[in-house]
């Protein structure tokens, strides 16, 4: 018990009186720790030193963040790699190294929730390639056509339909919507 209470950063807010109780280091209320339980520590300092537990969270991620080095990165890579199953070509794609400068040159960036990522995010970015494939199509002199349909296991019917048509001299654009 005696090394537990030592690593614990709960400590760093308190001193210990006894075994039995502690006292808080900012406002000198005594508070117990009876049977080893730290959880009304922890409750006394969110509820009364909110501040100085983010201040202690932010320090703590700051030095987190100046541990890192190339070596730990590449390890963490590999731990996403394997564990996500990923293909080991992520390394190789545009967008993933895209991804990991934007980042480099972002401190502080917060990743968003899945449901950022499909309430928001994804739709608008469809909505923005949407309005340039639209665009683009309207210079187009002629389009090309073509239909698929077939009825899904769940007995859903679909229809796809694929446009082809010359954007410039050398590029031709496909589009596909279901
Ligand atoms: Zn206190």
């Amino acid at each position: 018990m005696a090394s537990k209470r030592k690593h614990s950063k709960v400590w760093n807010f308190f001193d210990s009186v006894d075994e039995k109780s502690a006292k808080c280091k900012y406002c000198k209320t005594v508070l117990s720790v009876a049977g080893g339980s730290q959880g009304n520590l922890s409750r006394h300092l969110k509820n009364k030193h909110p501040a100085a537990l983010e201040e202690t969270k932010r320090q703590t991620n700051e030095s987190r963040q100046e541990a890192n080095t190339p070596e730990k990165i590449d390890r963490q890579l590999v731990r996403m790699i394997a564990k996500g199953h990923h293909a080991l070509r992520i390394v190789e794609e545009p967008d993933f190294k895209q991804l990991i400068d934007d980042v480099s040159n972002c401190p502080g960036y917060k990743m968003p929730t899945r449901k950022t990522l499909s309430n928001v995010l994804l739709p608008k970015l469809r909505d923005e390639i949407v309005g340039s494939v639209k665009e683009k199509m309207e210079l187009a002199s002629a389009v090309c056509l073509t239909t698929d349909c077939w009825t899904s296991l769940a007995n859903e019917s679909y229809i796809a339909v694929t446009a082809h048509f010359i954007e410039s001299e050398a590029t031709v654009m496909s589009c596909q919507c279901h």
